[in-house]
């Protein structure tokens, strides 16, 4: 379960002279962003206020993430590791979380299979207000929800249609089609794929009999 106020006490702070790392993870991507210290007053700002709050070896202070450049981090949950001398803490970033300007202090790393939509979902999201006239995601979104509706309907024909017809490759391709249109479509209704996961976990938890949806 995540950590609450009443669990500060209970972690191993002793053993590491009263400040334990802290991995920062992209609660939608996975992806780890930073890597900081918490005191146990940090822990309990971080808490309290929402905002992800480190204790600074440098500025020998507490330390809000983003409090001057307001890339700040919102806290989704912190959960200590098997012998609680680290945390693991999932936020949403306001922005570059690496003073530097990039996404992550570990730079571009790699996302895996859900970290990658939630990327596709950002790199649709981000055409979506310029203003570059070649961008195909742009104008799809300014066509309006007709247009999509009636992209996604034929990639998802066509998704059908390589399922009996083409071999493994060809049905990735036309996977591929139907997931960037379906991101479009997300962006444009204002849903993410959070939002859509929390649907399937939801049926998993209460239909684990069930073998088919509908
Ligand atoms: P910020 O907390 O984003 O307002 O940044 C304030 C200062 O903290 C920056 O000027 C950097 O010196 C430092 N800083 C910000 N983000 C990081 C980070 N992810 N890792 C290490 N230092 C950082
Ligand atoms: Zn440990
Ligand atoms: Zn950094
Ligand atoms: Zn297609």
């Amino acid at each position: 379960a995540p950590l609450t106020p009443a669990d500060i006490a209970s972690l191993d702070w002793d053993k590491m002279n009263g400040l334990l790392p802290a991995v920062v993870q992209d609660r939608a991507s996975g992806r780890v962003l930073m890597l900081g210290y918490m005191n146990e007053e940090a822990l309990r700002a971080t808490l309290d206020s929402g905002l992800v709050t480190f204790f600074s070896r440098s500025k020998q202070r507490l330390w809000q993430k983003g409090e001057k450049s307001g890339n700040r981090l919102h806290l989704h949950a912190v959960h200590g590791d098997c012998d609680n001398d680290s945390l693991i803490v999932f936020a949403d970033p306001d922005g570059p979380t690496c003073h530097t300007g990039t996404i992550s202090c570990f730079g571009d790393v790699s996302p895996e299979v859900a970290g990658w939509l939630a990327h596709l979902s950002a790199i649709v999201r981000q055409r979506a207000s310029s203003d570059d006239p070649g961008s195909y995601t742009r104008e799809l979104l300014a066509q309006g929800s007709a247009r999509i509706a009636q992209k996604v309907g034929e990639e998802g024909v066509e998704v059908a249609l390589a399922a009996v017809t083409r071999d493994a490759d060809g049905c990735a391709e036309e996977v591929a089609d139907l997931l960037y249109h379906l991101a479009v479509l997300m962006e444009m209704k204002g849903f993410g794929w959070l939002d859509v996961i929390d649907r399937l976990k939801a049926r998993h938890s209460t239909a684990s009999n069930s073998t088919a949806a509908s």
